[in-house]
């Protein structure tokens, strides 16, 4: 073994540079393009192996195997890194489980539940021998229009950012090279969700200040986690692509963040420049930019290779910017052991395995939020003898698993669903006949067709059952890029249907199974009681007919605001102070539900609230006051009474899920650091300004119910 980087004794950067060394202009051109295998024929395809592609995406099995093989035997043989977009489990296989989406994830507040997701979707996604996925998504989801919402893990960045944190950890481990560990992505970098009027990848609304305020703690979270790469967004900044931006790319995440992995763009960003944004007057333009901004991995633009080739020979592109790029995306490769084992591989029966749905089954309950309960409508007594479920979202598995899956990308071809799953109608029928409970079920509308034909025959299934579920939500073909709403109403013949059913006299159980937080304001008065699903995968289900019956004792929170009214939106809990209170003169300020918000089958009551100002500790005892064991995420906010920048109303710095029985109380202590009550002044420096702050503690983020207390901190 002669050459130096085929030596794994020596470190990564040393065998990066070492190959670096020996590589043609050609050579470094090619590792910087990223071909997507599913948009050009197989055969262009086995001649950019042959040229030295450094990465593909979408390409799974044989397929990638046949690409590695050309690559392995090419002069210096360096691996194909395989990407895929595994986003809640490795959803575009076949067979893989299906776990919520982050948004429903989300609402566990649970780190653990986070890690084990990402540790389980890297297992499959390694036993189909790639190494990557491009999550987690840590935008921020504020204008809920916006068709990626369910992508998110909501509106805060705090939680985002631990959330994030715990993914891509279990993406990762503590080793790379291991065969049960892939690489991550945190995406997209940065502030996508923050497109003028939620429509997607359009234009941004964006200040440094505000970016390193509110939108770069979670992508710090994923830098300081390890995480291998980062995603460019297709918005802008202060009229600069993301895709161009220097300060955003290279100084900001490289140099000040201490990112070492390496940077792809996202879908045709390069082009983008010179088609969407007007930028670049051509691709040799385009090019230099993106490249001279910081983007390592270029997705999707295979003719960026000549390009950079080009634009080298010619002097517009220094070279030393190139082999910056390269040299990280070997390091990576290095790091991740590809050389020594260019595929993953793993145990091919450990797809949806018991043990994996058992996961799933065990995210998909944390996911639920129950938002109303009226007169004790849930969970159900023992004396309901026939449950009406009412819905074309009560069994329709492809609304239920949301975006990226096999549904939404059809890849390689196969639709249909990968027993077992449970939709709510099958999880309820499954619960309900050991009981000897009677189910009927009635579609009475579809979700986008106003056709109110057949809510006449759901009416009368409920008027003969005892209970009555009604699953409302949105479908695909509302979820997901480019399809943003400008309306959140209930769609179709959906509010119909439950103005119908209500009209029965009869309390009924509304559930939503929907990517995001819909406007269900009027529902939200009159129904018995409200559940929130979101998109729980493939036992979603199943964990929202546990807590029909009480065999699960709902402790989401919401993570995300509902909206009273799309006209509201954009509606988040830590939004800055402002006259009149941003008050409509028809709607109210507030959200329909608040951030942190959640119902339980038994009720907590906060006490004895304590601030250290010299420890910098928050503690509070939390009491189980019901009859039911549960769990309560007791959530810690801050706001800085006098600042010299605008800051939020409040703003989430800890949290901790409590486990408590009947009558039991603990006290959950927190230790804070100063930097947790930091804020960004106009000179964009993040700093902690001496006063007053209000430490305010709770089980959600309504002022009404927050226990607060000052902590003055001294220069
Ligand atoms: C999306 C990314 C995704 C990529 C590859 C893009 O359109 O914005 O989130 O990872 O496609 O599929």
């Amino acid at each position: 073994m002669s050459e130096l980087y085929k030596n794994p004794a020596n470190t990564a950067d040393e065998r990066a540079s070492d190959l670096l060394s020996r590589m043609t202009l050609e050579q470094k051109a090619a590792q910087m393009i990223q071909i997507a295998y599913s948009d050009i024929p197989r055969e262009e395809s086995l001649l950019w192996a042959e040229r030295g592609a450094g990465s593909f995406l979408h390409v799974l099995g044989d397929n990638a195997r046949e690409l590695q093989n050309i690559a392995l035997s090419s002069r210096l043989g360096i691996p194909i890194l395989f990407g895929i977009d595994a986003i809640h489990g490795h959803g575009l296989h076949h067979g893989a489980t299906i776990f919520p989406s982050q948004l429903a994830t989300a609402c566990s507040w649970d780190p653990g539940i986070a890690e084990e997701i990402g540790r389980i979707t890297a297992l499959e996604v390694a036993a189909d021998g790639l190494h990557w996925t491009f999550s987690p998504v840590l935008c921020l989801a504020r204008d809920t229009r916006w068709g990626r919402t369910g992508e998110t893990f909501g509106e805060d960045p705090y939680l985002t950012g631990v959330l994030g944190a715990s993914m891509i950890r279990g993406y990762q481990g503590d080793d790379l090279r291991a065969d049960d560990r892939i690489l991550a992505c945190a995406k997209h970098y940065i502030g996508y969700g923050e497109a003028t009027g939620a429509r997607d990848s359009y234009d941004t609304e964006m200040t440094f200040r505000k970016m390193r305020e509110v939108f770069l703690p979670p992508f710090q979270k994923a830098v300081e986690a390890g995480c291998a790469s980062i995603m460019t967004a297709y918005g802008s900044i202060d009229g600069t692509p993301f895709t161009s931006s220097e300060t955003s790319l290279k100084t900001i995440l490289k140099d000040e963040l201490g990112f070492e992995g390496f940077v792809v763009t996202d879908w045709k960003n390069v082009e983008s420049l010179v088609v969407n944004q007007y930028v670049a007057a051509d691709l040799y333009d385009a090019n230099r930019m993106a490249v001279s901004a910081g983007n390592d991995l270029i997705m999707n633009t295979p003719s960026c290779y000549e390009h950079i080739i080009q634009l080298v020979n010619d002097g517009r592109l220094d070279i030393r910017i190139v082999d910056d790029a390269v040299r990280r995306v070997l390091r990576i490769k290095f790091l991740a052991g590809l050389f020594e084992k260019p595929e993953k591989k793993g145990d091919p029966d450990i797809f949806g395995c018991p043990k994996h749905l058992d996961s799933a089954l065990r995210a998909a309950r944390g996911s639920i939020v129950l938002l109303e309960n009226r007169g004790d409508t849930l969970p159900f007594s023992g004396k309901i003898r026939s449950i009406a479920v009412i819905g074309s979202n009560a069994d329709d598995i492809k609304a239920q698993y949301g975006d990226w899956t096999y549904f939404s990308h059809p890849y390689p071809s196969d639709i249909r669903p990968a027993p077992p799953f449970h939709t709510v109608l099958s999880g309820i029928k499954e619960l309900a006949g050991p009981l000897g409970i009677e189910v009927q079920y009635s579609r009475g509308c579809d979700v986008m067709d106003v056709n109110d034909a057949d809510i006449e025959a759901a009416a009368a299934v409920a008027a003969g059952c005892d209970a009555v579920v009604l699953v409302v939500g949105d479908v695909y073909d509302q979820v997901g890029e480019g399809k943003d709403r400008a309306d959140l109403a209930l769609s179709g013949a959906q509010q119909a249907l439950f103005d119908r059913l209500i009209s029965l006299g009869k309390p009924i159980t509304t559930v939503l199974v929907a990517s995001k937080p819909l406007c269900v304001t009027d529902i939200s008065k009159k129904t018995g009681a409200l559940l929130a699903a979101f998109n729980g995968g493939q036992y979603g289900g199943l964990a929202v007919a546990e807590v029909l019956f009480g065999q699960f004792n709902p402790s989401g929170k919401l993570p995300i605001s509902f909206p009273r009214h799309s006209g509201q939106l954009p509606v988040y809990y830590n939004h800055l102070p402002g006259w009149h209170r941003g008050q409509y003169c028809d709607v109210s300020a507030d959200p329909l539900y608040t951030f942190g918000y959640g119902l339980s089958y038994t009720s907590f009551e906060y006490s004895e609230l304590q601030v250290d100002p010299d420890e910098l500790t928050v503690s509070v005892t939390v009491k189980n006051t019901g009859v039911r064991a549960g769990s309560e995420v007791v959530q810690v906010y801050f706001r800085d009474m006098v600042s010299s920048v605008i800051t939020p109303v409040k703003q989430l710095i800890a949290f901790e899920k409590l486990s408590l029985e009947p009558g039991e109380e603990k006290t959950a202590v927190f230790k804070l650091n100063r930097s947790d009550l930091s804020l960004v002044n106009t000179e964009e420096k993040r700093v902690t300004e001496p006063g007053v702050f209000m430490v305010m503690v709770g089980g959600d983020s309504r002022d009404e119910w927050l226990l607060k207390a000052e902590l003055v901190l001294n220069g």
